[in-house]
């Protein structure tokens, strides 16, 4: 079961900070200041070093948080966990930790080297929020950036507006100094958008219909013969965190899926479907077909669920459950009236409890990293196998 259980009273207690100075005493109310800006102070000026705990510090991530290291030595939800336990901002950490997938050619589903779209170009969408100080940013369509996720903190920071798109976003990128490269694809991805162009001959795509319909029959038939891992056809990384002053931030960060329609967008840039962070209350993020979760605005759901009061596995498994209740076209729909597709959520609220649900059981894991190290969990899933 994905659960802690660290919100209880008997279990709240002052700890070491950054600083490694010894808890003797807590911070009375009003001087733990909001985690701010580069730059600007994350403490009140000449305050102890010390404060009393309010959450158990808790990364929570989809499973190739903890399956890429880019030639390192850390996985994404271990570099998260120990930046922001040594004090780091805990959307920096975060933005640090998933650029080891955006970086890393080995995850086709993020960043450099992602499945590229139909036309053979890398188009990646990312979004970061950051809890304390209610502000967020996101890209969607970009191409030539490795690093989405970092040109998604950069809109936070660095205009008035959440969400810029394709070539202007790569234009802003380019403003901002990130280097712009004509292709991001990695060997592994270009061969095998190539043996997908070959599959899906145009000759067979007698109308637009067709052509989408043939298209993603031989994207499923690449995943069923174990060219591409099926968390990579779809796949994308979300992680999401807290740390011991309850500060909360999240990332989704993605190519998206693969061979889409050029332009296509999915949930991961949109603010609410593939990633909500309310400072106050908990992080939802998620993975799997963006489509079903843009409709249901589900990590909003989830967030909102949570405010409600509800553990972060009751509100996951009630977003769920609107995702299959608005699920009603056939195509989407096998014998038994369930859905065809997966979508999985993690989940972590204020206190640092936890969850990590999937629609289907696919027998696969998320990442979560917490006091006791980095694991791989089952998912709950709400329709089993
Ligand atoms: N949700 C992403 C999208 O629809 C893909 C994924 O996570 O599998 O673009």
């Amino acid at each position: 079961m994905s659960d802690s259980t660290s919100s209880s009273p008997s279990r709240r207690e002052f700890i070491r900070t950054a600083t490694g100075a010894t808890a003797a005493c807590a911070l009375v109310p009003g001087t733990l200041l909001p985690t701010a800006l580069s730059g600007q102070p994350r403490t009140a000026p000449g305050a102890p070093a010390l404060h009393l705990r309010e959450a158990e510090p808790k990364v929570v991530a989809s499973g190739n948080g903890h399956d890429f290291r880019n030639g390192g030595e850390e996985t994404c939800v271990e570099v998260v966990f120990r930046l922001m336990t040594e004090g780091e901002d805990v959307l920096d950490a975060v933005i640090a930790g998933v650029e080891i997938n955006e970086l890393d050619p080995g995850d086709t589903s993020v960043g450099y080297g992602g499945l590229p779209n139909g036309d053979g170009v890398v188009q990646l969408d990312a979004s970061v929020m950051h809890g304390p100080l209610r502000r967020a940013g996101s890209v969607a369509c970009l191409e030539g950036v490795r690093t989405p996720a970092q040109v998604a903190r950069a809109v936070m920071d660095h205009t008035d507006h959440h969400l810029l798109v394709g070539p202007d976003a790569q234009r802003f990128a380019r403003n901002m100094g990130f280097p712009i490269e004509d292709d991001l694809n990695s060997e592994q991805s270009r061969e095998l958008w190539l043996e997908w162009r070959r599959r899906t001959d145009p000759s067979r795509w007698p109308s637009a219909e067709d052509r989408e319909q043939v298209g993603h029959q031989m994207g499923l038939e690449m995943v069923r013969e174990g060219l591409i891992d099926a968390e990579h056809y779809w796949g994308t990384i979300n992680c999401n965190a807290v740390n011991a002053r309850g500060e909360l931030a999240g990332c989704t960060t993605t190519s998206g899926l693969a061979w889409k329609i050029p332009g296509r967008v999915g949930d991961s840039p949109i603010l609410g479907a593939g990633l909500y962070v309310d400072g106050e209350v908990g992080a939802a993020g998620s993975t799997g077909r963006g489509e079903a979760n843009l409709f249901n605005l589900t990590s909003y759901l989830i967030v909102e669920q949570l405010r409600q009061g509800m553990h972060p596995l009751d509100a996951a498994m009630e977003g769920l459950r609107r995702i299959q209740e608005n699920t009603v076209e056939s195509r989407l729909l096998d014998d038994d009236g369930d859905p065809t597709f997966n979508v999985n959520f993690y989940v972590v609220d204020r206190s640092g409890r936890h969850a990590g649900v999937s629609l289907h059981d696919t027998g696969r894991r998320f990442a979560i990293c917490s006091e006791n190290g980095p694991e791989l969990v089952p998912f709950e899933s709400l329709l089993g196998e």
